[in-house]
């Protein structure tokens, strides 16, 4: 058993990889296709199409509306319907860009072909570029625009790239997926990444729960002859995948409140986004697609689909033989850290991992009792937070005493909620904590600008 894992907390829930042999399948677009312009942690991006344009797979719709920010792609080809708000997935109004499909007519640039291309373009600072035009953000979950985190602010340095192929939520099985069908271009991506960032190390982080996958890379890394790639088998244990835990377990290094990956001189990027940075770069595709696991014991039939970016979550149902009557509640993403969908027409993103159905059975909750004073969410803390007490300071909304318990850096990963007997809704009441705090950070930091900036007048 690999002993690589992170040094404090966490917890083991049952993996329920139940759609793991399920082969990746291609789901046809819907009729129409909804793209919004905040798919991305950022700035939202500016529609740069009319009603009544044509439009083709690849064609740039939105362009950055700022630094942090990325391109939003054309999904289908077709008409632009309607640009507007539509309610998303957390049924908040969100400006979409509504496309009625017609055909399936690719730009001319991208290359659709399935020939793997191994030779690596030499000006990283193309590279870069290829990555920002192609729309690349981080398909972990963060979302954050890729373009952004290959350029380290002046002053720090990467000594290693971590590809994250942990997978460590229950259920979801689409980078275990990627990493057997399209392995190949996940390494190479890993080495184009390797390549921008100074040759440093390489390790893509498997769990051991997936040892085909584990095998499967060694042996393309050995077929394709990258220098620098190693695959490191990970002790399962959740949320290894979550950024700060897996640089922990690969490097033995602790990323400060409030500080970066590259503060400790790591750079972490997704098993879904190394197949985002091939696909830019070698086959000047933008993110027009990704693998979503389509799962949960109630549901008719397990799936790992090839979606387009825009499609309905409710298509996506149907086409897999509608909802299952004793479904209670639609999850995007898996059971400990994904969002609850409220709007079953609202269509996927670029970071849409996962759409998890469960029955009521499986959502209820047991009452909630007294603290006992265990202790035994403050163990479970990856964070090495007391959620015991941050839950009190949360209910009484007392935003000092919050911010200086840290609750700014909960990675609401739940375990504390998992790993409570009294069955005290912890994650909901600490994320209510954490945004307050976070708050006061943002409001100071604010006004510290404002008054530099008056300073300098
Ligand atoms: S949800 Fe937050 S407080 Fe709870 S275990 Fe995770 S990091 Fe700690
Ligand atoms: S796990 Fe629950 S009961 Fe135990 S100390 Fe934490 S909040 Fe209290």
């Amino acid at each position: 058993m690999s002993k690589n894992t992170f040094a404090i907390g966490g917890v083991h829930p049952h993996d329920n990889k139940i759609a793991r042999d399920c082969r990746i399948e291609v789901l046809p677009p819907a009729p129409s296709m909804f793209l919004s312009v905040a798919q991305h942690i950022g700035a939202p991006s500016v529609p740069v199409v009319a009603v009544g344009d044509k439009v083709k797979v690849g064609q740039v719709i939105a362009e950055p509306g700022g630094f942090v920010s990325a391109y939003i792609h054309s999904s289908v080809s077709g008409t632009v319907k309607s640009i507007g708000p539509r309610a998303d997935l957390a049924g908040r109004p969100v400006t979409h860009i509504e496309i009625a499909v017609e055909g399936d007519e690719w730009l001319e640039t991208i290359d659709t072909t399935d020939t793997l291309i191994t030779e690596i373009p030499a000006d990283n600072k193309a590279i870069i570029e290829k990555i920002r035009q192609g729309g690349v953000v981080g398909l972990g979950g963060a979302t954050f625009p890729t373009h952004v985190k290959l350029s380290p602010p002046p002053g720090s340095k990467c000594e290693r790239v971590i590809i994250n192929g942990c997978e460590c939520e229950p259920y979801l099985t689409s980078d275990f997926r990627v990493l057997l069908e399209k392995g190949e271009q996940v390494v190479v991506g890993a080495a184009i990444l390797r390549q921008v960032m100074g040759n440093v190390p390489v390790t893509i982080a498997i769990e051991e729960n997936k040892p085909e996958a584990i095998a499967h890379i060694r042996e393309v890394i050995a077929k394709l002859g990258f220098e620098g790639i190693e695959v490191m088998n990970m002790k399962m244990r959740y949320p290894q995948g979550s950024e700060k835990q897996l640089i922990d377990a690969v490097m033995h290094r602790q990323v400060g409140s409030g500080g970066l990956p590259i503060s400790v001189g790591a750079v972490v990027q997704n098993v879904g986004t190394a197949l985002a940075v091939y696909d830019a770069v070698q086959k000047n595709k933008p993110i027009v697609d990704n693998i979503v696991t389509i799962t949960g014991e109630c549901f008719p039939k397990q799936a790992n689909l090839c979606v387009r970016v825009g499609t309905p979550i409710s298509y996506i149902i149907d086409s897999l033989g509608g909802m299952p009557a004793d479904a209670a509640k639609v999850i995007s993403g898996g059971p400990m850290m994904g969002k609850a969908i409220a709007n079953l027409d609202a269509a996927t993103l670029k970071g849409t991992s996962a759409v998890l159905f469960l029955t009521e059975k499986q959502t209820r909750r047991a009452p909630e009792s007294a603290c006992i004073r265990c202790g035994k969410c403050a163990d479970a803390c990856p964070m090495g937070l007391e959620p015991f007490l941050l839950q009190k300071l949360s209910r009484i909304a007392d935003t000092e005493a919050l911010e200086a318990n840290a609750a700014q850096d909960c990675i609401e990963c739940g375990c504390c909620l998992y790993s409570c007997p009294a069955h005290i809704p912890l994650l909901d009441i600490i994320r209510t904590g954490k945004g307050l705090a976070m708050g006061a950070i943002r409001a100071r930091a604010a006004a510290a600008k404002a008054a530099a900036e008056a300073a300098k007048m």
